[in-house]
């Protein structure tokens, strides 16, 4: 081969590198390290759209000696190869975990761009049930906020279940991952990470933003009863800071919910009616939280379907 030939072929190849980059640009996810290997990035406190693309809620992993595991791979594929790119940067330990911690979109619509590293896609035992209810209306109500950065986000099933705990050993490190009754939804699993005592709580846990009630408001307050018995070094919520303390972190939902329950309750004693109970419920919560008007007035017709039955 001439050597004027070798340098066409050779910037033939820089030209075609240099086109795919462009093209298919992935920027690594900005990621915190909370504890030794344990990395969250944080959700911006804003509804899908093309500028975020969905990337809203925390996400992250955590690196063991042997194994990967992801816990939840965000609102998009976008997300997700932008968290597999920042898992890239950091290890080069194989991404065996896929934990989907429940059904919500802006958690888990990003599970496709670790479908070439072929890990276990992990969920509770009702994730395929709730997916095969709402998956295809999540997938095109996304579609619809995102336009085409919503392109090759797909609905993953899991693969592997936990019921009610399942132990992962990603080497020199175990997580504890439990599955939990409704509450936040009915498929909620949290992880907790023995080496670093890392409460995962994912959205049974908000911080600043406000909690969404989708599963059972007193299967929620349930459920907290038992997690706050647990003591860890700090938890991981699924909304607000990356890190926070376990578990005072966790007065100002257990308030909210607590205000929901009982203000919920007198409005049905006192024969107000579903669509405008919303209007005398918790209003002392107005002010403490960001996205109130969004969520509350839902929060409070889910909340006052279960409560009227009591
Ligand atoms: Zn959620």
């Amino acid at each position: 081969m001439s050597w004027s030939r070798s340098v066409l072929l050779a910037a033939a190849v820089v030209t075609l590198c240099t086109s795919s980059s462009s093209r298919g640009e992935i920027v690594a996810l900005a990621i915190t390290e909370v504890a030794a290997g344990v990395f969250v990035h944080n959700g911006v406190h804003a509804e899908a759209s093309p500028a975020n693309a969905d990337a809203i809620a925390n996400i992250g992993f955590i690196v063991g000696d042997n194994a990967v595991a992801v816990i939840d791979p965000g609102g998009s594929a976008k997300e997700g190869r932008e968290l597999r790119a920042a898992i890239q940067a950091r290890t080069d330990r194989p991404i065996r975990y896929v934990i989907l911690t429940h059904v919500h979109p802006d958690h888990i619509f990003g599970a496709a761009a670790f479908r070439d590293d072929h890990p276990d896609f992990i969920g509770h035992g009702k994730l395929p049930g709730a997916l095969a209810q709402r998956g295809s209306y999540y997938l095109r109500r996304l579609q619809d906020s995102l336009g085409e950065i919503a392109e090759g986000t797909e609905v993953v099933a899991p693969t592997r279940f936990v019921s009610p705990r399942l132990d992962l050993d990603l080497g020199g490190r175990r997580l504890v991952l439990r599955a939990h009754g409704p509450a936040h939804t009915d498929n909620d699993l949290t992880v907790f990470d023995e080496k670093t005592r890392t409460l995962w709580l994912a959205d049974l846990l908000f911080v600043d933003r406000i909690p969404v009630i989708d599963g059972s408001l007193v299967g929620w307050l349930k459920e907290l009863g038992g997690l706050t018995a647990l003591s860890a070094d700090r938890a991981v919520p699924g909304h607000g800071p990356a890190a926070v303390e376990w578990p005072a972190a966790v007065s100002p939902e257990q308030r909210y919910l607590e205000a929901v329950a009982s203000g919920t309750r007198a409005a049905i004693q006192a024969g107000i009616g579903i669509a405008n109970a919303y209007r005398q419920v918790a209003n002392s919560e107005r002010g403490h939280w960001l996205l109130f008007d969004e969520y509350h007035p839902r929060n409070v017709t889910t909340s006052y379907k279960e409560l009227e039955w009591e």
